[in-house]
């Protein structure tokens, strides 16, 4: 029977890691891969690492963030020339890499040439490290756009004595995701591959030292056939390389005693604060003002994968029978965005929506929420309940990923837990645990105050993870 590594041998050497993203925040991000490759670095540098982060040069970053940039380097690549920018953040060194294959498109993903890109993006990394000199013992890729790294690393670099001592860490942040395509690109590149059709996660995971995902329950779920994306013959023979680290929060970023999204600022010890924020939302949306109504939110890409099936089964029952506000922040597919607009439009004191994307909306619905529901079908890791939890909104999750990890059902014996959960992916399950915490929310009002001071306490910052990474760094 295969199984995972849960934990990791403790160390302490000071590593070489270069880490190379497609998506990075401050300079670009579509999701919570650019989140992770902004603080991981930050917190391995912390801990005294060194850590490069490689990333492309897009024409959506703003270019307000390059004006502190400075060429350090080029290489040439089958008569491209791709010019290397180094931009310094908090003793983290930003490379971007500059070629009209990245700055002269309209979107950052789902091009025609996106095979062709990312290969390049996988071999021009490898080149320029060695131009610059920066000789890693780590390379640490993410998600399919890098699955080329541990490839060609294996394929061809190995060889190379500046790459001797390089171990390839490869990491997993949604295996839906996989870039699969016509293996031309790579053959282009010189590679050989016998196949028509290559798909650039799997390469990663098959090639790469050792395979990490981003939470430990996925890791676990990923070897199954219900969550395994048609992969998981593949993960599963590569289980003892397989690890699951979860994800933190940036505390500087999310803290609800200093957040200027905030109409109030609060802290654990004077929750009863976050009212304000409420009463504020219901303003703006024009719901039923009132402190103690309590508020669910939900802050949400509209995609299957976050259980928006079951609220269309259920919602409105909820809505009806319930004394209870919700609020949604979301853009997605069309179908979810006309069903709450409808909902909406028929309880418009008790449902209030806002669809587009707004980070600065989104932490005041943080900071608004008595709850906060995330019913979702797979979930790698999550931040959202991450941000609930240290913004004292109740999450509400099915125990499923990273939800199951790191919100645990309260126990009213022996006062534990931080959250709400329910195990199978129905909606009476769902409604039946909005229920249950209601009827807390209602007429237990001592737990509650355990349960949000459960969740505002827990340690979900970086720190913990990125330690994580770097005795698996130790290790290899
Ligand atoms: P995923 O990465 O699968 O979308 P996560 O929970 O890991 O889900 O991260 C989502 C992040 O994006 C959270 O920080 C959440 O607050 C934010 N977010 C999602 N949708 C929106 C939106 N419409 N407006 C603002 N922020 C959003």
């Amino acid at each position: 029977m295969w199984s995972y590594h849960s934990s990791i041998k403790k160390g302490g050497i000071k590593v070489k890691i270069a880490f190379v993203c497609a998506e990075v925040y401050p300079f670009i991000k579509t999701g919570g891969l650019a989140d992770v490759a902004y603080a991981l670095p930050k917190a391995l540098v912390k801990l005294g690492h060194e850590v490069v982060v490689m990333l492309p040069s897009y024409k959506q970053i703003p270019r307000g963030m390059l004006n502190d940039a400075y060429w350090v380097s080029l290489v040439e690549v089958y008569e491209r020339t791709f010019n290397l920018y180094c931009v310094e953040l908090e003793r983290v060194k930003y490379y971007l890499i500059n070629e009209p294959l990245f700055s002269d498109r309209e979107s950052i993903y789902d091009n025609v040439d996106s095979d062709y890109q990312f290969a390049m993006f996988c071999e021009v990394t490898l080149q320029l490290l060695k131009s610059i000199n920066f000789q890693p013992r780590i390379i640490h890729a993410n998600d399919w756009h890098t699955g080329l790294i541990p490839f060609f690393m294996n394929q061809h670099y190995y060889r190379d004595p500046f790459y001797y001592d390089t171990k390839t860490i490869y990491t997993i942040h949604n295996l839906k995701f996989q870039g699969q395509f016509s293996s031309r690109a790579v053959r282009e590149l010189g590679y050989s591959f016998e196949a028509d059709r290559i798909n650039y996660m799997q390469l990663g995971i098959e090639y790469a030292h050792k395979v990490t995902t981003v939470s430990e329950t996925y890791a676990r779920e990923i070897l199954t056939d219900y969550y395994g994306e048609n992969l998981n013959h593949i993960l599963q023979k590569r289980s003892h390389d397989l690890y699951g680290i979860i994800n933190g929060i940036d505390l500087d970023l999310f803290n609800p005693s200093t957040d200027q999204s905030l109409i109030q600022c609060y802290d654990i010890n004077s929750i009863e604060l976050k009212g304000e924020n409420k009463l504020a939302l219901q303003r703006r949306f024009r719901m039923e003002e009132k402190v103690n109504i309590p508020l669910i939110g939900m802050v949400t890409r509209l995609d299957s994968q976050k259980g928006l099936d079951l609220l269309m089964c259920v919602l409105e029952d909820i809505l009806y029978h319930n004394v209870v506000q919700f609020f949604l922040l979301g853009s997605g597919e069309a179908k979810y965005e006309t069903f709450f607009q409808s909902l909406r439009d028929r309880y418009p004191h008790k449902f209030g929506i806002y669809l587009g994307y707004d980070a600065k909306l989104a932490n005041l619905i943080y900071g608004a929420s008595d709850l906060f529901l995330m019913p979702s079908l797979y979930e790698p890791c999550g931040l959202s309940q991450l941000i609930a939890l240290h913004y004292g909104a109740i999450p509400i999750v099915r125990e499923t990923g990273g939800l199951n990890d790191t919100v645990q059902s309260y126990n009213e014996t022996t006062k534990e837990g931080n959250g709400f959960s329910f195990t199978h992916y129905n909606a009476h399950d769902m409604m039946y645990t909005i229920g249950r915490a209601l009827d807390y929310y209602h007429n237990r009002k001592n737990d509650w105050k355990i349960i949000i001071e459960n969740g505002m306490s827990g340690d979900n910052s970086w720190e913990k993870s990125a330690k994580s990474y770097a005795d698996l760094y130790d290790s290899v």
